[in-house]
């Protein structure tokens, strides 16, 4: 079994590749759950929702979020009726999020409320959330506190921000099964996610870093940053907040202790002996995903790595 941990948007593309590329049921995937939020009283689960919907072929390729084709018609009658509707929520996205809620309402938890969405919406790959407990991503600006969907979505990730951490997350135990995967993993991928936001909670979740230092299986990342940037999002910028340095040398220094191989750009081939030099080994490729071709070829040269 292959498993690979991972954000929404960066994530999903390699998840997706990954999936076309093994039989989908040997692929096993752990999602952040720290960006979750309440919506119009409704349990959102964003990168979830991005990775099954990707692995069901449902997604929105252009806009990197929700159901293709979809239709707004409940979000505009909420804002008639003055809520404010700054998150984007789909006619049939709100029907995973209406589900999820009742069945999170009833006890059931997380983990089993995304294997019943991925399983009726035909997924083969296993999904796990990090955590069945409630973590939350707080984003401490120069103006106040915010929710990370406040400052990703809301505020456009326009505010200076002083420091991030996570709500709940010393409290939190991996969900069912987080562990196990990890120890029975032949391969496993960090995926291009938000290193800091995506990725972190999962590593900061008591126990899952650990078990990853302690994997069998090698330890394959793939960098969300090129160039000194990141290709969406604010990756970079919340490096720095947290003393990394905005490259691939900040993403293999966050990593190092998990860490095979990092797969960067061609364009930050430059950088290998920084990364050398952190017990890393850099392997140089085109990881920009464009296409479900790249995706393909991406995920190939991964699994080959693995
Ligand atoms: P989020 O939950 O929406 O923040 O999703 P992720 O954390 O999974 O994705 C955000 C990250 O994906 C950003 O840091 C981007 O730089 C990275 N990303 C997006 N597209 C690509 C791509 O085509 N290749 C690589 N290597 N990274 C990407």
């Amino acid at each position: 079994m292959i498993l690979a941990l991972t954000g929404g948007t960066g994530g999903a593309k390699l998840v997706q590749g990954l999936a076309a590329e093994i039989d989908p049921a040997d692929l096993t995937v752990i999602c952040n759950t720290a960006d979750d939020a309440i919506f119009h009283g409704l349990h959102v689960s964003p990168d979830i929702d991005t990775i099954v919907y990707a692995l069901a072929g449902l997604n929105d390729e252009e806009k990197g979020w929700g159901l293709a084709g979809e239709s707004f018609v409940a979000l505009e009658q909420l804002r008639r009726l003055g809520e404010e509707v700054w998150f984007n929520l789909g006619d049939r996205d709100l029907a995973t999020h209406i589900l999820r809620t009742d069945l999170l309402r009833q006890g059931v938890p997380l983990s089993d409320v995304t294997q019943r969405i991925r399983t009726a919406l035909d997924v083969k790959s296993e999904i796990l959330p990090m955590s069945d407990d409630r973590v939350e991503t707080r984003i401490v600006t120069a103006g106040g506190e915010l929710a990370f969907q406040e400052y990703f979505v809301r505020e456009r990730w326009a505010p200076e921000v002083k420091r991030v951490f996570f709500a709940g997350i010393d409290e939190s135990k991996p969900a069912p099964r987080v562990v196990q995967a990890i120890g029975n993993a032949a391969g496993i991928v960090i995926c291009p996610s938000n290193p800091v936001t995506s990725i972190g909670p999962i590593l900061a979740v008591p126990g899952i870093r650990q078990a990853l230092r302690e994997a069998r299986g090698k330890i394959v990342g793939v960098s969300p940053i090129i160039a000194r940037s990141a290709i969406s999002g604010p990756a970079h910028t919340l490096m720095t907040v947290n003393d990394l340095e905005p490259s691939v040398n900040g993403v293999a220094k966050g990593y190092a202790d998990l860490l095979d191989v990092l797969m960067i750009d061609r364009e930050d081939q430059y950088l290998q002996n920084d990364i050398k030099k952190l017990g890393v080994e850099p392997f140089s490729a085109n990881i920009r995903m464009n296409s479900l071709a790249d995706k393909q070829r991406l995920a190939r040269q991964v699994l080959a790595l693995l």
